[in-house]
């Protein structure tokens, strides 16, 4: 059985799910100690166990410790089936990451899926549907994956009820993806959308981004979303010929609405001025695809904890070749996935 420490690196919920996801892909029992050791309540919240629990109905695997606080589970997956899942997590736990966690072994499967996820949808501290649809998604669509996604409901915190669904084709041979440069942008659009909160936010949402970034104003969109509970997102798209970065800001109880603005627009200027086509969220999103599939390379800026971690986590599965090189110092990060 395959021995993971979960204080190991970032320590946090991903290595979990990244553990999850090779087993069920690989069929190989694990074991995962001191799960987020590296967080201040360690052990299994709610949203990782909804994790645990819908790899387990994928995989028809048998776990032990599968419960809120855990901090250690065995998990041992039987045979991957595709078809119709719908996994809901009471909270607002995201249910984005859920999603995650069970694509790499459908893909595998070779079959077509259907998912209904319900939780949160537009969560902090993790990629939000737009994230899924519009940069993670196109990525896989090089590497031959179809798909389509739609959202019905948008989920916020603390309240969650968001609803979206999901079909996956996987390619009947994995095709390797290269992202080499950020190109020219070709469009930049900004989302500013909110539920339940009073309808000047989004004005100046809108009236700040207009100053910080260079944009024509038919280029900012306003939207008043249905949701169970409120909340508020500015959403940054930036699309480049092989790739589109989504850089998002959500608004909180007691932060401005100027704040939530310059905080998309620090950080798209910070994505911009390294000038890799591949974001640092991205980045730790992308390895686990690239080392199942058929590999290949991709540049960023400086490696996240995340994506790190989960470097380590994936040598300790497969036995797959992942490099680093630095190409532009203290800039630029070639990552290259050989299998
Ligand atoms: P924790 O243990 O920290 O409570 P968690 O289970 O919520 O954890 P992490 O281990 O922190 O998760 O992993 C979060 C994941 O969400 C990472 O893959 C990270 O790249 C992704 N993520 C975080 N913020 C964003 C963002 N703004 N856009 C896209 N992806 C994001």
């Amino acid at each position: 059985m395959i021995e993971i420490d979960g204080a190991q690196g970032e320590g946090g919920g991903q290595m979990l799910r990244t553990s999850l996801s090779l087993a069920a892909s690989l069929k190989e029992p694990v074991h995962i100690k001191n799960i987020r050791q590296g967080r201040n309540k360690p052990g299994l919240m709610r949203q990782h166990l909804a994790s645990v629990n819908a790899m387990a109905e994928i995989c028809n695997a048998q776990v032990i410790g599968a419960f809120v606080g855990s901090q250690t589970i065995e998990f041992i997956p039987g045979d991957t089936k595709a078809g119709n899942y719908h996994f809901a997590i009471s909270s607002a736990g995201s249910s984005t990451l859920v999603f995650q966690t069970v694509l790499p072994a459908l893909l595998l499967t070779g079959k077509p899926s259907r998912l209904v996820l319900e939780g949160g949808t537009h969560n902090p501290m993790a990629p939000s549907f737009d994230f899924i649809q519009h940069s993670f998604l196109p990525v896989l669509e090089q590497m031959g994956i179809e798909s389509n996604a739609r959202i019905e409901r948008y989920g916020f915190y603390p309240a969650g009820g968001g609803k979206w669904t999901i079909t996956i084709k996987p390619p009947e041979n994995f095709h390797k993806i290269m992202l080499e440069n950020q190109g020219t942008l070709l469009r930049s659009q900004a989302k500013c959308i909110a539920s339940r909160i009073p309808g000047h936010v989004l004005i100046r949402e809108k009236k700040q981004l207009l100053k910080r970034l260079d944009w024509p104003e038919d280029s900012i969109t306003l939207a008043t979303v249905e949701s169970p509970g409120p909340g508020n997102i500015i959403s940054l798209q930036v699309h480049y010929p092989d790739i589109t970065e989504v850089v998002e800001s959500i608004g909180a109880r007691g932060i401005s609405a100027e704040h939530v603005a310059d905080k998309a627009a620090d950080e798209l200027c910070r994505y911009q001025s390294i000038g890799a086509p591949v974001g640092c969220h991205l980045a730790d999103q992308l390895l686990l695809p690239l080392s199942l599939g058929a590999g290949g390379s991709f540049v960023t800026g400086p490696l996240s904890g995340h994506t790190l971690t989960n470097i380590a986590v994936i040598r300790q599965f497969i036995d797959v070749e992942i490099n680093v090189v630095e190409i532009e110092p203290g800039r630029q990060w070639r990552v290259i996935v050989n299998v």
